[in-house]
């Protein structure tokens, strides 16, 4: 199969891996006479030293993990915890009865999350990790869907359920209503509304949804959904109609920001309609890709019928999961952090990492040539979209520019029914140091004045798909009118 992604398969790469003659021919231990093929598998062996220098040589150009400001995905962890994952690469999580130890420290970070998010009982509180915050997404739904069968058992099957959220979620909930067929009702984007709210998700409920999204943190602008109004709406209309509609909350970055800098802020457990949470290990819970985790307030909550157990690996073990093989190190990690850094901890370095995207996102705004979306005062994140007035370039451009200096800044265009609003965003994340900020600041205003030369827009969203400009759609202006 070819890969999903790349290219139109017309620029064939040559068909073997080039091999510098010091690690091939001029090389005469490592053997190796041919280059290896790309596409198939060599004939024989290479020595491991020729083929940790292949592979490593490939890899040199990678971005630079610390520079990319699209991503909310951990780039950085203190060697300790480096070290502690790497005495756990062979352990298989599954193997709960050979690694009862992992299994306990899994069960821990479970507890401790269940008591952060104010479980009403944390020991009656159940979860698990997972792949990420898009697996435990596919969980949750599945639970909201079950339950709703349970609850329906004269519609179902034969009905179709749907579930309500924002337009602005992010792709695992539409692959959850793709994957388990589950009809998407998405609330549209409305004016300098970017995400949720109460009334119109409210509006689209009726006897087949199975459940609300609200996300505390929207990848779109890194904007909270108002989780508690939601709530509220939803308890009026099972007031009035009697549906009983369960919210879940995407918290994949948010539930590891708001208990420890909006501590006023009620969105989780606490709100009896809060009946599953997810986050993203491995966002701001600081860990390496690879862990998210599910919980649901209580057994309640998440269908015994869903719970599989399995006795071939011996015991008699339960588990909730789309993989069954998958790392122990990263649930290894994710209790170091806990253990680590503690409420105290987590709340510095979240505070620090708000602090650089406020100030930044305040300077961005202070250039004169943009109007912010967000200002990173909820997720450590901001968009923002060049101001009415700037007709000679556009967010694609900057985006394109700041590559220049090897920041990679997204630049994208928004849902229904605000396509015609293009931003970029930041993502600030631990690491993003104050110092880092103010390079990339310098870099704006480095390369400001040429854009505000430029005589039109360079690239758009369709002009880099196509490779057409169309500068003569823009009128020219003077220099002054930008
Ligand atoms: C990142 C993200 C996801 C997906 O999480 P992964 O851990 O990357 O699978 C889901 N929802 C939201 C709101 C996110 O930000």
């Amino acid at each position: 199969m070819a890969p999903l992604s790349h290219g139109t398969g017309d620029e064939r790469p040559p068909s073997t891996v080039d091999v510098n003659p010091l690690h091939g021919v001029a090389n005469p231990a490592a053997g190796m006479t041919d280059d290896p093929p790309r596409n198939r598998l060599p004939k024989g062996p290479l020595a491991p030293s020729t083929a940790y220098q292949l592979v490593h040589d490939e890899l040199m150009l990678d971005g630079n993990a610390r520079l990319n400001l699209a991503t909310f995905v951990t780039t950085w962890m203190e060697p300790e915890a480096g070290i502690l994952m790497g005495e756990c690469r062979d352990k298989n999580l599954i193997d709960k009865d050979e690694y009862p130890r992992t299994a306990e420290l899994e069960r821990r970070c479970v507890a401790m999350l269940a008591d952060l998010w104010h479980a009403p009982d944390p020991t009656a509180a159940v979860g698990c990790s997972t792949t990420g915050s898009s697996e435990a997404c596919m969980l949750a739904g599945m639970a909201l869907k079950r339950r709703w069968a349970r609850r329906n058992p004269d519609r179902y099957p034969g009905a179709r359920p749907n579930l309500v959220m924002g337009v602005n979620v992010q792709v695992c909930w539409d692959k959850f209503c793709t994957y388990w067929e589950v009809e998407a009702r998405q609330v549209p984007m409305e004016g300098d509304r970017f995400h949720l709210d109460p009334q119109s998700a409210v509006e689209l409920c009726d006897e087949n949804t199975i459940g609300v999204v609200g996300i505390l943190g929207s990848t779109f602008d890194g904007s909270y959904e108002p989780i508690a109004d939601l709530c509220t709406a939803l308890d009026a209309l099972q007031e009035r109609t009697g549906l009983e509609v369960p919210v879940h909350v995407d918290g994949a970055s948010g539930a590891m920001i708001a208990p420890f800098l909006d501590e006023d802020l009620v969105w989780d457990f606490q709100l009896p309609r809060v009946a599953s949470i997810n986050t993203s290990g491995h966002k701001y819970g600081l860990i390496y890709p690879g862990v998210g985790w599910a919980l649901w307030r209580d057994q309640e909550a998440l269908p015994e019928e869903l719970i599989f157990r399995v006795n071939y690996l011996g015991g008699d073990m339960p588990t909730f999961a789309l993989n069954f093989s998958r790392p122990g190190a990263q649930v290894a990690a994710q209790y170091y952090m806990f253990l680590r850094l503690g409420r105290a901890g987590y709340r510095a370095v979240q505070q620090a990492t708000r602090n650089v995207a406020r100030s930044l996102a305040e300077r961005v705004e202070a250039l004169g040539d943009f109007r912010l979306l967000t200002r990173g005062d909820q997720l450590p994140v901001f968009a923002f979209t060049t101001a009415p007035d700037v007709r000679r370039f556009d967010v694609f451009d900057v985006s394109r520019r700041l590559r220049e200096g090897g920041w990679l800044v997204p630049a994208y265009t928004f849902p229904a029914h605000r396509e015609d609003l293009a931003v970029c965003r930041v993502v600030c994340r631990n690491g993003f140091t104050s110092d880092l900020a103010a390079l990339l600041l310098e870099d704006f205003e480095r390369l400001l004045p040429e854009l505000r030369e430029q005589p039109c827009p360079m690239v758009s969203d369709r002009a880099a798909a196509t490779a057409f400009h169309h500068c003569e759609e823009w009128p020219q202006e003077s220099h002054e009118n930008r």
